[in-house]
């Protein structure tokens, strides 16, 4: 099969190895850069160069993106090598979503020839205190002759000192007005702000990713003009949220690079480590452990690939979809990343011997996936929002066909439809589940029946959650990360079903292995009991990887050129 994204493709194909200490983006280098916490300036201008910016700018503006899929994939390529990079980069969408989403035809022209000139774009929302009670947000904008002035502090914010422009979340009403309506956005162009008015804050070490520009903004009394203000007065909150659809899609891309180069690193380490006259990869227990792994980050590409998706083809459910990728996905390459440390074992403590200590950074640079763009607290309580609208029943059969747009992967997709706050469908993959699974043959029939039994059961529990603005129950938040789980498997059976065509040609698909693995593992997670010998498909994927060394659903094309 051809790449399904060749634009990704055709970028890292011309980075060159990243085992070639001679290239610019190589992990000799990308090591260094972490150890003495300097910026990837040089490999970004390399990104930048290879056309890395026109992904994050709609194709209606002269940039590349169309298909949300993509983006992800595309953060994911970058990712696999080195996350400080992907997050300095990429950084530039979060920054840029806003004005999408609901900026004048004027600031989205302009946004576009900045962003694929390759100017980096930072997202201002937090304060120092102010995390993620955006409500609470401080920062003000005044009325002045010719627009606004803005003052106050943004920190910890990603390029906030390299960015050229920052979108800010900042009050425009009344300082003691406490309500959504009293925030408003401005997209900041910094290199225009007169001196005095604007100081970038020094940069704040971290535990990972670095290298990245973590700094901040003061401003007092900076001016801004009408052109300035994002969308209406008033409407900053909402269209924040709105943008933080797309946004905690695209994290996911993050998430997946990170498992790839982790898996990578744990395989290789597997099959040359030898002990005990034989190879490690040849122990039960470690092959079991690398099929779990090679499982959890098929699942999470899996409902990362389905969610990236249906953004365009279930636009209405987003709210809801968004969030649950975002707690999801990061929490279980989290997982693996674990996992994967156990069998690494010294390996992946000691930070100059085994790939340049490649799995130590790993480890400290994707902790930051869950916390930045929403944590996973954060996403989980949107979620608890939603669950009234999660326990309606109805098959959702109105909703099938837009459920299978999404999951077939090769299909093209219509634009992106209205973004809305809250999903008041709850989760087509839920509904359409049972007949979904009815397509399934053998084991894997029998493992989609044991989750409908429990998608049912978590439907059921959903319904008896009281809604509470301001005290959620904590058993609501567990019951949310079950709900993560059944969704993701859910989401796996509706990508498995509609690629069936691909089951007997690829090692992956071959016997509905990647699907039987995710569904054991997500199955088990939600404590429902598994048919006799279940796990042994952790074994068939262990072996899967001795043949096709990239665990993906997606094919092989999509996955080469490193
Ligand atoms: C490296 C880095 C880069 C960043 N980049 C940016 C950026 O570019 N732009 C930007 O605006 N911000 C950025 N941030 C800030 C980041 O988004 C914040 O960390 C985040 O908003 C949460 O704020 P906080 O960490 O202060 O946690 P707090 O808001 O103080 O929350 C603390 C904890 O309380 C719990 N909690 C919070 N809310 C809830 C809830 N509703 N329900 C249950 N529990 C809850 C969670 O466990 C949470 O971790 C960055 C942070 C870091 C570390």
């Amino acid at each position: 099969m051809t790449a399904l994204f060749p634009d990704a493709a055709a970028i890292v194909s011309a980075l060159g190895s990243f085992l070639d200490p001679d290239n610019t983006f190589s992990r000799t280098e990308c090591a260094r850069l972490d150890v003495e916490e300097e910026f990837p300036a040089a490999i970004c201008r390399d990104l930048d160069r290879l056309g890395l910016p026109a992904q994050y700018v709609p194709v209606a503006q002269g940039g590349r993106l169309h298909d949300h899929a993509a983006l992800v994939h595309v953060v994911r390529r970058i990712s696999r090598r080195d996350l400080t990079v992907a997050v300095a980069h990429a950084k530039t969408f979060l920054g840029a979503a806003c004005v999408w989403v609901t900026g004048s035809a004027g600031q989205r022209a302009r946004l576009a020839g900045d962003v694929l000139a390759g100017v980096p774009v930072a997202w201002g929302l937090t304060e120092p205190d102010h995390g993620s009670d955006l409500v609470a947000t401080g920062f003000a904008a005044e009325r002045a002759p010719g627009g606004y002035r803005l003052t106050g502090v943004k920190w910890p914010i990603n390029n906030a000192t390299r960015g050229g422009l920052m979108c800010v979340l900042a009050r425009t009403g009344e300082t003691a007005e406490r309500g959504p309506r009293a925030l408003s956005l401005f997209l900041l162009d910094k290199r225009t702000l007169p001196p005095g008015t604007i100081e970038c804050l020094p940069k704040t070490p971290t535990h990972g990713i670095r290298g990245a520009d973590i700094s901040g903004l003061r401003l007092s009394g900076a001016p801004a003009g009408p052109d300035a203000l994002v969308g209406e007065p008033g409407t900053g909150l909402d269209t924040v949220l709105r943008a933080l659809q797309l946004t905690r899609v695209m994290c996911t891309g993050l998430s997946l690079g990170a498992a790839d180069q982790a898996l990578q690193l744990i395989h290789e380490y597997v099959r040359e480590r030898f002990l005990y006259q034989r190879l490690l990869i040849e122990m039960p227990h470690v092959r079991r452990t690398l099929g779990e792994c090679c499982a959890r980050l098929l699942l999470a590409e899996a409902v990362s690939m389905f969610a990236s998706r249906s953004a365009h083809t279930l636009t209405g459910e987003l709210a809801v979809t968004s969030a649950l990728v975002k707690a999801f996905v990061p929490a279980v390459v989290d997982e693996l990343i674990s996992v994967g440390a156990e069998v690494l074992g010294a390996r992946a403590f000691l930070t100059t011997v085994y790939a340049d200590g490649a799995f130590a950074k790993l480890e400290r640079d994707h902790r930051i996936v869950a916390i930045f763009d929403g944590n996973m607290a954060v996403n989980r309580n949107a979620v608890v929002n939603h669950l009234p609208a999660l326990a309606r029943y109805g098959d959702g059969a109105e909703f099938a066909a837009a459920v299978r747009h999404a999951a077939t992967l090769d299909r093209p997709l219509p634009p992106i439809g209205e973004l809305s706050l809250r999903s008041r469908t709850g989760t087509s993959v839920l509904r359409t589940l049972p007949s979904a699974v009815a397509e399934l043959r053998g084991p894997a029939r029998e493992l989609g029946d044991a989750l409908v039994t429990v998608a049912e059961r978590l439907r059921t529990e959903a319904g008896r959650v009281r809604p509470s603005v301001r005290d959620v129950p904590a058993e609501a938040f567990e019951l949310v990360e079950r709900y993560e789980w059944a969704f993701a498997a859910a989401a796996a059976v509706h990508v498995a079903v509609a690629n069936r065509d691909r089951r007997s040609t690829e090692p992956w698909w071959c016997d509905d292995r990647w699907l039987r693995g995710v569904l054991t593992l997500a199955l088990d997670r939600l404590r429902a009991p598994l048919p006799a010998g279940a796990e042994q498909v952790f074994d068939e994927l262990a072996g899967t990887l001795t043949i096709a060394e990239r665990p993906s659903i997606l094919p092989a094309a999509d996955m080469e050129g490193e």
